[in-house]
Parts: C-alpha cells; structure tokens; sequence
C-alpha cells in the first residue's frame, strides 16, 4: 500500500515530481535501515511535532475504539498534548519517580480497554533521559498495544554513538514492540528545518491514515 493512498498528493507526487518522490523514499529508507528496520515505511514531516501528531492519528485510527487513551511519561514533549487534544484523545500522563525516569508499574496500572497506544521518549528533550524503552516495548508487545517512540535527538545520537563503542541500551526497532518511531532530521541530523522522519514498522497500518 501508497502511503495514504488514493491521496491527491501522493499521486501528484509519484507521477509529477518522480525525482523528489524517489529522494523521500531514499532518505526513509536510509532512516529506517539506521534505526533497525530496513524495510520500515514512512515519511518525511515538517518535524516532530507533526510526526508525533501523526503517530498518534495513526495509533487511534489503527485501533479504532470509541474512547481512545495514550499513556505517556509526563516528560514527554508537548506535541502529545496538542495531538491529543486535536486528535479527541485522553492523555494519561505518567509521573516520574526521583530518577526523573517512569515507573512501568505505574504505566500497566494506567492501561485498560480504552488504551490504544503508549508514548515514551529516546531521549526526552528536557532532560535528556532515555525513557526505559525496552520495558515499554515488552509491556506493549504483552499487552497488543502500539508503542511509538520520540527519537527527536536520539535518532540522530545513539546510532553514531554504538559506532564508537558506546554501550547504548535498545531504542529502537530492533524492540520488536516499537510500532512507530520519529527522529528529526532538522535537528542533530543537521538538515534544513523543516525535516522529521515518521518511520512506521508495519506497512499494512498506513491503510488505516
Ligand atoms: C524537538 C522535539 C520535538 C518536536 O520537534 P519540532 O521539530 O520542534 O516540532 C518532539 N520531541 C522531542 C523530544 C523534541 O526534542
């Protein structure tokens, strides 16, 4: 499946600009290959707030429930807020223990039937944090529940930084519960602003944008 497809501008894209429509498929690729799953789908956003508004879309359109929740960690970035509220969803937030990190308890407390996906961050942008993204991913895998990582900067960091030799925990798809991941070219990939990359895992969901 297209991306959206039918969609006027994927098609206008495909038959009247081929050369940049080639070039987005490239760079999604290469993206997809650097973060653990070549054969990843995905886009190119005007950055990560539209990335993770669409994350968020997609998420809730795949699950198709009539009262949609996201958990997220509190320190999440504040594009879930204004993509849920948009987007008609419930955010339950997650506080954050002394470590500034989330408890998973806390977190499989907050699912229930209406839980649709969880959010968590490689890095977080304030602090800095890697999210304990491997326990989300196996709480997500356990529970059949999308999970979509922001990889804002660490989509950019923690490739290059496992290149020197530094032991970097697993962010990415190479989780097998990461649904979706998003990195920001216009950030520490030092691309024009405006560049985000939307990765998603499984192709068959773009039929539910
Ligand atoms: C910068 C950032 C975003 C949003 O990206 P924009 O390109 O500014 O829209 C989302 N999440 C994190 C962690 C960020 O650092």
């Amino acid at each position: 499946a297209e991306l959206a497809a039918g969609s006027f501008f994927v098609e206008w894209a495909r038959d009247d600009q081929p050369g940049a429509y080639r070039l987005e498929k490239e760079a999604v690729r290469m993206m997809a290959s650097l973060l653990g799953c070549p054969d990843a789908v995905g886009f190119i956003t005007n950055g990560g707030t539209e990335s993770n508004v669409s994350a968020l879309r997609l998420a809730r359109n795949v699950a198709g429930r009539p009262e949609p929740e996201v958990i997220m960690p509190e320190s999440a970035h504040y594009s879930f807020r204004v993509g849920a509220e948009l987007l008609g969803l419930r955010l339950r937030e997650v506080t954050l223990g002394q470590d500034y990190l989330p408890d998973l308890n806390r977190v499989e407390d907050l699912v229930n039937d209406n839980t649709i996906a969880l959010v968590c961050s490689a890095p977080d942008g304030a602090m800095g944090l890697m999210d304990p993204v491997q326990e989300f991913a196996e709480l997500a895998h356990r529970r059949d529940l999308f999970l979509h990582v922001d990889g804002a900067f660490g989509g950019f960091i923690y490739p290059f930084m496992r290149e020197l030799g530094i032991d970097v925990p697993p962010f990415d798809f190479n989780l097998p519960g990461v649904s979706s991941f998003m990195t920001d070219g216009h950030k520490l990939g030092l691309m024009p602003i405006a560049t985000g990359f939307l990765l998603i895992r499984d192709e068959s969901m773009l039929d539910a944008i």
